[in-house]
């Protein structure tokens, strides 16, 4: 591939176009900024076979990414593995059950290396030397470990009481990170002030149409794994709800480029109770999003004031999916089902997915008999809190057989 397809950023309200540069809002109606391409460009090269053959990373598919020829940053990033799901399928009442595993993504086991390794590329080529972002927790450690790894200089921006796991796997880099008293909605605000004034990189501010593209590459890789085939149920957690909109463009694309066939997938959002401005507005049947104060275990999924939810409200009624919401209670019993059944430890985030996943399987909004993938976005390493007092402590015996005998016959051991 020797040339770039993208074409532009495009105002997704009045459709003005602008050349490739670091901005993300529209000059005539401050409507969000999004990458466009001329897909007729992309040769007929570009196919299943050459995919296939190079490494196996999310740069595969590098010609519907928004970077000039080779990435910067995160060379080696994503393609994580899709699971065939057998045991919580049985355990779920349903037939043919996906995991996509982003809870292991490298380098720091969360979708967000995805987004990150995008927006940091484009950063490198326009010339920035400090990049930044407001996080909601994953991202400031994504930003932090791949901006160290390139040499550039960061600043992470973070709601001051976020889990420990989150601040640590930040600050182990060497970055700075600035905790700021408030939700993330403040640090959001803030955020745009300083990317004004400081003329950083920030991946969801000023850069975000190319770090949102990134998203893309989690459903490029599902359809590959699953054989070159759209799914036909895809459930996301949302926070601003950018992930949900680009696994749809990721479908749309491989369509139109003849890489799968059309099977009508519908998309799921997931979001939790004490944060669901989002699912509210398609439960509701409306397309108003009503910001909402957050006040739940999912951190990483806790936006009031979501920047993509008009968006993906769309892409979820026209696909003819639906979404959920879950309570606390229910994202630590989800969390536990899938380690129990899967043997993968999720964050809180994760915990909405299958939460909701169950229950929209449960009220018949996905049928039992057709493929279902569930987008698992982050790791429980990192939200340890949330299940601390959930699980079993460790029965502490002296190194004596004879006190282990005592404790398996306890157990009915033989
Ligand atoms: C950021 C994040 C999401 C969702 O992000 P969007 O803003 O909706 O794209 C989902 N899961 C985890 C673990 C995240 O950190
Ligand atoms: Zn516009």
């Amino acid at each position: 591939m020797s040339e770039s397809i993208v074409r532009a950023l495009k105002c997704r309200e009045c459709g003005h176009e602008y050349e490739i540069q670091p901005t993300h809002v529209c000059e005539f109606c401050f409507g969000p900024l999004e990458v466009v391409y001329d897909y007729d460009k992309l040769d007929d090269k570009f196919t299943r076979e050459l995919i296939e053959s190079r490494p196996q990373n999310m740069w595969r598919y590098k010609e519907l990414l928004p970077i000039d020829g080779e990435p910067k940053v995160g060379a080696n990033n994503g393609f994580t593995p899709l699971i065939k799901a057998d045991r919580l399928a049985k355990e779920l009442g349903v037939k043919e059950l996906y995991i996509k595993n982003d809870s292991v993504c490298y380098p720091t086991l969360s979708f967000k290396d995805r987004v990150v390794s995008v927006a940091l590329s484009k950063a490198v080529e326009f010339g920035f030397k400090t990049v930044a972002c407001a996080s909601t927790g994953n991202l400031a450690g994504s930003v932090a470990a791949n901006a160290a790894a390139a040499g550039l200089e960061s600043y992470v921006f973070i709601p001051e009481d976020l889990e420990q796991g989150k601040v640590l796997g930040a600050a182990i880099f060497g970055t700075n990170v600035i905790g700021i008293r408030g939700q993330y909605d403040d640090v959001n605000r803030l955020c745009s002030e300083v990317a004004g004034k400081y003329g950083w990189a920030f991946v969801n501010v000023n850069v975000r149409p190319f770090y949102a593209e990134g998203s893309k590459t989690l459903g490029y890789e599902v359809m590959e794994q699953l054989g070159w085939k759209a799914p036909k149920h895809v459930v996301v957690p949302m926070a601003s709800g950018s992930l949900c909109t680009k696994v749809d463009k990721s479908i749309k694309e491989f369509i139109k480029l003849g890489l799968v066939e059309d099977n009508q997938t519908a998309m799921y959002g997931a979001q939790a109770t004490g944060c669901s401005p989002i699912a509210k507005s398609v439960k509701d049947d409306t397309d108003m999003i009503h910001p909402v104060k957050a006040d739940t275990i999912a951190k990483s999924l806790a936006i009031g004031n979501p920047a993509d939810g008009y968006y993906a409200n769309k892409v979820m009624k026209e696909s003819g999916g639906y979404a959920e919401d879950v309570s606390d209670e229910e994202i630590i019993d989800a969390m536990k089902l899938l380690a129990r059944t899967e043997g993968i430890f999720a964050e809180t985030a994760g915990g909405v997915t299958l939460g909701c996943a169950k229950k929209l399987i449960d009220s018949g909004k996905i049928p039992r008999d057709e493929s279902i993938v569930l987008c698992i976005t982050g790791n429980g390493l990192k939200t340890q809190e949330a299940v601390l007092n959930e699980v079993a402590k460790p029965r502490i015996i002296n190194a004596s057989l004879k006190e282990f005998d005592v404790l398996a016959a306890a157990d009915g051991v033989k």
